[in-house]
């Protein structure tokens, strides 16, 4: 039987199937180099938009060359077929790892993650954005080096003539809520995002969101906050736990500046562990000689937290040292001498002194320093010098720091995954999902609800004070929208996705439509809309809410 010959390769076996192609082993005949060859499956040769698509894919790739992106070798049409070769990598992929060993430590999750944020820097400033990161396009060499593959649905946007391509759309699992809404459009903060999930499911075994069906996903995506990576991998850093949660932001500008500054921060994870290793064993050296270890017991588990040098590498401590007991004493130990040391410098300062404690305190970034201005020193001068020249102010930062600190604690209790504490907080939230679906209108006489019904409540007075805020920033930046014009404005939007084949961002919207405005009989139209869309998209909706508007 003769090889199957497909221009100067020999094709081989098939080692991947894809969307649109299907990826062979193959030789270069002219030198004998193994490659992959990419090729069209040939009933989609005749198909124009996924021809094109190809053909996209390769002058993308042509562009990108980097250690950490699979190498393009070149490519063509063999009579109506069209290939191309590129860099053979025969270690599976990251996905195929996941399915084998479930998850991987933290540590080698860290690495990966490292290399494909390299990869991203380049393409990002190539002006390609991936799209479609996920572990099955992450292929590892035999010596476990990541290489970036599949930019099938990549969008370079340096290129003008941009056509719509066949399938726009990434995986769900994977996908950022600008990915899921169309706005703001996907940059490289989306691709952040999706390396957030990769990190996550490779530490976690499981990506963020769990659900029974892509419509909930996608809402997930757009409204849960993502669980504690830390409540599924205990060993898991903190520091890590951290680096998950800005990639996955909601917000693209609140997620990392770039790739570049997403390996700064895994940089910073690595330094920060190995600090937190030598500070355990500073405490160590300081700590053998003292009463500060309260057993053999605890000196036994610290020693083996650190490693004993001479032994063999072997990790098996979970707990993180600052949760040892050891820690924990030396801790207590330091405040019972820091608050002795406050009550006695503290013992009877003047009003100015106490002001001016204050303000030094306020000038830091950190709400743990206001705190502590308000508890040690504002509230104190207020109860000592009520008519003091200092007073009005004293009120006025103790007010700002409530506020501060009811804010944080209350975002804290969202990352949580904790109930509000109370009815006016649960109020707050909910006025601030409206604001984040882009409706000002609901969020405004919500956020004015809460202050006629709690005003009279003196121990929710700061919820009131918070939200007359949000409701006198909504009001200074006042356009003339109504809520019906809004909403029909997000429909519109909906249906132009629809007709370019963004179905799943048309999804999102008519979704939030219909739970978010399901109570709001003055928009039931709107809704109604949304409903008629979801069940049956192709369908006839009948008259839309914009077109009854303009009637009348
Ligand atoms: P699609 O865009 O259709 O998803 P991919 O580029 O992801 O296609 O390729 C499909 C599969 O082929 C991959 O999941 C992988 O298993 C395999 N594959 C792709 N490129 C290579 C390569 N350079 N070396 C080895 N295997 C590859
Ligand atoms: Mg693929």
């Amino acid at each position: 039987m003769t090889q199957r010959m497909i221009g100067p390769f020999e094709v081989g076996d098939r080692i991947g199937v894809g969307g649109m192609g299907i990826v062979y082993r193959a030789i270069y005949t002219k030198n004998g180099a193994p490659v992959a060859l990419k090729i069209l499956s040939p009933e989609f040769s005749d198909t124009e938009s996924l021809q094109r698509r190809f053909e996209r894919e390769v002058s993308i790739l042509k562009k990108l060359q980097h250690p950490h992106i699979v190498r393009y070798y070149g490519g063509g049409k063999f009579g109506t077929q069209r290939f191309y070769a590129m860099e053979l990598i025969t270690g599976g992929s990251v996905e195929d790892v996941l399915k084998a060993k479930k998850k991987l430590p933290w540590e080698e999750a860290i690495e990966i993650t490292m290399q494909v944020a390299m990869a991203l820097e380049h393409a990002h400033e190539a002006g390609v954005i991936h799209r479609d990161l996920k572990p099955g396009n992450l292929l590892l060499t035999k010596d476990g080096t990541v290489k970036l593959t599949d930019f099938g649905i990549a969008r370079d946007t340096t290129a003008t003539a941009l056509t719509a391509a066949g399938k726009t759309v990434g995986t769900y699992a994977y996908m950022a809520p600008e990915q899921i809404r169309g706005k703001p459009p996907v940059d490289k903060k989306t691709d952040l995002y999706a390396l957030g999930c990769v990190l996550f499911e490779m530490i976690a075994g499981e990506t963020p969101f769990q659900c029974e069906n892509q419509g909930e996903m996608l809402m997930m995506h757009l409204q849960e906050e993502p669980p504690r990576i830390t409540s599924l991998v205990p060993d898991c850093p903190m520091f890590v736990e951290e680096l998950i949660f800005h990639l996955l932001e909601k917000d693209p500008q609140e997620r990392p500046f770039d790739a570049l500054d997403v390996q700064t921060k895994i940089d910073g994870v690595r330094r920060k562990i190995t600090e937190q290793k030598s500070m355990a064993a500073d405490a160590l050296e300081a700590a053998t000689a003292s009463t500060v270890i309260a057993s053999a017991k605890d000196l036994n588990e610290l020693k083996s937290a650190l490693g004993k040098p001479k032994k063999k590498k072997k990790k098996k401590d979970t707990s993180q040292f600052y949760e040892r007991t050891w820690f924990l004493s030396l801790c207590l130990a330091l405040v019972a001498g820091g608050i002795g040391w406050t009550l006695w410098s503290a013992w009877w300062p003047s009003e100015d002194a106490l002001m001016a404690r204050a303000e030094q305190l306020m000038k830091s970034e950190f709400t743990l320093d206001h705190v502590r201005a308000r508890d040690g020193h504002l509230k104190p001068l207020l109860k000592q010098f009520p008519n003091g020249k200092h007073a009005d102010r004293a009120q006025t930062l103790i007010v700002d720091v409530d506020k501060e600190d009811t804010l944080g604690k209350m975002r804290a209790r969202v990352k949580l995954r904790q109930p509000p504490l109370n009815e006016a907080e649960l109020q707050f939230l909910a006025a601030e999902q409206f604001l984040k679906f882009g409706d000002r209108i609901t969020a405004l006489r919500k956020y004015r609800s809460i202050v006629d019904l709690f005003k009279t409540t003196d121990e929710l007075r700061v919820y009131v004070l918070l939200a007359q805020d949000e409701a006198d920033k909504i009001v200074a930046q006042a356009g003339d929208e109504t809520l019906a014009s809004f909403l029909n404005m997000r429909l519109k939007n909906a249906e132009t996705s629809k007709s370019n084949g963004k179905l799943s961002e048309a999804e999102a919207i008519w979704t939030s439509i219909k739970t978010l405005y399901e109570d709001n009989e003055e928009v039931s139209a709107h809704v109604a809309f949304a409903r008629k869309r979801l069940a049956d998209p192709k369908g006839n909706p009948g008259l839309p809410p914009w077109n009854e508007a303009e009637t009348q």
